[in-house]
Formats: C-alpha cells, sequence, structure tokens
C-alpha cells in the first residue's frame, strides 16, 4: 500500500502539496504529525560510523525530522531546492545578506525593504566593507544603470513594507542576472502561497515564517529559500553561522502551515473588501492596496501574484494626532502592535518619510498599516466606522 508522501510529488496541485509535503507519518508509527525532536547529540553506533557521518541526523543544530519536515513543506510551496529555517524572519534575512556578500560588494536594496533589512546593511555590512545603495522599487529594468562592477546582490521586497509597491520583480532579477549578480527576495506578503518567486528569476526567496506560515502569532520563525545554484552556498554558509530554529517554534510552523490555503483566502477576500470600503470614506484620501485596481501598481500584482494577503495601509485625510489616537484607541477588535499574519486583525500607524532615501514619500495624512484577520467584515467595518465617528469628534 502506497504511504501519504509517497508518489510523484510534482505532478501534485498545491492544495495537495500543502498538506502532504514533508510529511511522513509511518517513520512516526503512523501518527499523522512529526513529533517535536528535542536534541542537541544524536548518537552513533560504532567509530566507523561517527567518521563517516552517513546517518541522516548528526548534530541538533543541522536539523531533525521535525525541522525536516517543514523545510520540505515551505520548500515545495515556494518552488525551489532547498529551505532552511531560521528563528526570525529577520534573521533569515541576516543570514541570506551575510552569505552572499564579502568585503568589498555593493549591494542594491529596495527603498521600501522591511526597517530592519536596513539597519542590516546599514550597520553590520557597512562594517563588513559592503556598500549599499537603496533603490526606487519601481525602477524595473532601469536598475542596470545603478550596477556596479562590484555589484553581487540585488535585494527586493515585493510588494514594499508599509506602502505596497509592487515591483517588476521579472524585469530586475533579469538585468541583475546579467551583470551576474544573486536575487533576493523578502517574499513574506504574499507568502510562498501567492508569489513564487523561482518562477519570476529569484534566486533566494525570504520568510517572516512568523507571519503567514505560523499564523497563530504565537512563534518567531524565519526560512532561507535557495534555488539549484544557490542552495549549494546556503548549505555552507548557515551552518557558519550557527542559527537553528527552536524545535517547538517549527513545530508551530508545521501546524500553521497546513491550513495557510483556507486561512489566507479569507484574509484576501476580506482585505480587499474592507480595502474598497475604505476607499469609499470621507475621511480616507488612499488606500494603499495592490489588488485594488485604483492602485498603480495594479497591473503588476495582478500579472505575476496568485493572491492578496490582508495587509495594506490607509491614509487618512489631515487630522491632528488627538483625532488618530481617539479613533485607534477605542477600536474593540483592532489591536495595535508589530507584526501580522495572525488570526486576528490589526492597525498601526506608520510614517514612511524619515526613513526612505532613494525616493520621496510624501503624505499630507497620518498612514496607517492594517492587518484584515479571519473576523467577520461587517463586525470590523463596525469597529471602523465608530472609529471614524471618533476621529471626527476630536478633529
Ligand atoms: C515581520 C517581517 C520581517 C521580520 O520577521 P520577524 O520574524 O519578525 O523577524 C521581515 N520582512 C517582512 C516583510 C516582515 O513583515
Amino acid at each position: 500500500m502506497g504511504q501519504p508522501g509517497d508518489g510523484p510529488k510534482k505532478k501534485r496541485r498545491t492544495s495537495t502539496n500543502i498538506v502532504h509535503s514533508g510529511r511522513d507519518p509511518f517513520a512516526h508509527h503512523g501518527f499523522v504529525n512529526p513529533p517535536v525532536y528535542r536534541g542537541s547529540t544524536v548518537l552513533f553506533k560504532s567509530l566507523d560510523a561517527f567518521e563517516k557521518r552517513e546517518q541522516r541526523y548528526v548534530y541538533g543544530r543541522r536539523g531533525t525530522p521535525t525541522t525536516d519536515a517543514l523545510e520540505e513543506a515551505i520548500c515545495t510551496l515556494e518552488g525551489g531546492v532547498r529551505t532552511w529555517l531560521t528563528p526570525s524572519g529577520a534573521a533569515a534575512i541576516a543570514a541570506a545578506l551575510l552569505a552572499f556578500t564579502k568585503a568589498g560588494d555593493h549591494i542594491l536594496v529596495a527603498d521600501t525593504a522591511y526597517q530592519p533589512t536596513r539597519k542590516m546593511c546599514n550597520g553590520i555590512l557597512k562594517r563588513f566593507g559592503v556598500e549599499t545603495t537603496f533603490y526606487d522599487p519601481l525602477i524595473g529594468a532601469g536598475i542596470t544603470k545603478l550596477m556596479k562592477p562590484n555589484t553581487t546582490v540585488v535585494f527586493l521586497e515585493s510588494p514594499g513594507s508599509q506602502t505596497f509597491e509592487v515591483q517588476d520583480v521579472p524585469a530586475i532579477a533579469a538585468a541583475a542576472k546579467a551583470k551576474g549578480a544573486w536575487v533576493l527576495m523578502d517574499n513574506t506578503w504574499a507568502s510562498p502561497l501567492y508569489f513564487k518567486p523561482f518562477e519570476h528569476g529569484v534566486d533566494v526567496s525570504i520568510q517572516a515564517a512568523t507571519k503567514y506560515i505560523v499564523g497563530h502569532a504565537d512563534a518567531m520563525l524565519g526560512s532561507i529559500t535557495g534555488n539549484e545554484r544557490a542552495a549549494p552556498i546556503m548549505l555552507d554558509e548557515t551552518q557558519s553561522i550557527g542559527i537553528c530554529a527552536g524545535t517547538e517554534e517549527v513545530y508551530l510552523g508545521l501546524r500553521g502551515i497546513r491550513t495557510i490555503e483556507v486561512r489566507l483566502e479569507r484574509h484576501w477576500r476580506s482585505g480587499l473588501d474592507i480595502a474598497r470600503w475604505l476607499e469609499q470614506r470621507p475621511e480616507v484620501s488612499r488606500v494603499l492596496h495592490p489588488a485594488l485596481e485604483s492602485n498603480p501598481s495594479h497591473a503588476l500584482w495582478k500579472r505575476d501574484f496568485l493572491g492578496a494577503s490582508g495587509l495594506f495601509a490607509f491614509e487618512l485625510k489631515p487630522v491632528p494626532k488627538k483625532a488618530v489616537a481617539a479613533m485607534l484607541d477605542g477600536l474593540q477588535l483592532f489591536g495595535m502592535g508589530a507584526s501580522w499574519g495572525g488570526f486576528e486583525s490589526l492597525v498601526l500607524p506608520f510614517n514612511a518619510t524619515p526613513y526612505r532615501t532613494a525616493t520621496k514619500w510624501e503624505t499630507a495624512g497620518p498612514t496607517v498599516r492594517i492587518h484584515i484577520g479571519l473576523e467577520d467584515v461587517a463586525d470590523l467595518k463596525d469597529d471602523l466606522d465608530a472609529g471614524f465617528a471618533r476621529l471626527k469628534v476630536a478633529s
């Protein structure tokens, strides 16, 4: 009898892969999920076995059956060759940047990158002699003009953190490759479900698995997935850096990923519904959501993405700060806090103007990032509606 996990995996479709990839129940007495393997030391049966190191598991840091399961599941979904897990998304970004740079290199990073990514470039990488140029995320093939003979990495994040500009990934990747640079991408917003990085020329895809892969706001986790060319380099470098993800967190990632498709579809539909509703509000001047037809990034989103997540932003018409506080402080269903991708709705004011260097981000009014969770959309609208009423009174 065939076992779950057997068979020609390549021919299976996404929903089936999400459920079956990385699973081998009969390696665990038939239990549907693998146990949480806790361990540092792995024993060898003989001196000969130790010296040859031919057994699958040799040391806790180098992987367990639990980490293998999640790495395979993420790798299948991303469409890469091999995945490594890290203790957070930020650690994945740092490890990937360290693996593909050396002193004297120049790298190009999207001006819309997650702020800790910028910090990594302006801090550790700079100290180690790597120079960063931040570029306009909408540059497309024009990135060629920014490439120097020592440019070794082009880093993308699409859509960009906070402001959600979609990048022309195939055009940027082609330009980077023509000059021999590695293409690294933070693919957290879409998750590996809604953007397939390796079909668009990316070499290394990074996930803050903390977000939609874990999906329940109860663990920190990251992943780095490489293509054929990048995987051997990652294999070597991740070992030197010594990072590995905690097994409990890895298990929560496995628990989360099995339902990612049904969760994300709801985040997508509800998010777009609220985005359209916000667009009609007199208090709102614009909504930054690439799946909206009115968004400047809509055509690229439609061309390259298979769906949208529940994270976007909106800009209010100019109001005093106390009015924004009155609106947000009284929300009953939207929490205020960092991170996103869990089952709950969140709001967070932000200001993208101070940290941009390659582009100017101009707003007349305050900007708010919003994550639409799995609640009933009508209740979320009621909550926001009451918030707008408070905003009006305090304006
Ligand atoms: C949250 C986030 C990260 C960092 O992930 P952590 O797990 O919080 O370290 C990286 N990139 C993007 C786009 C994120 O939203």
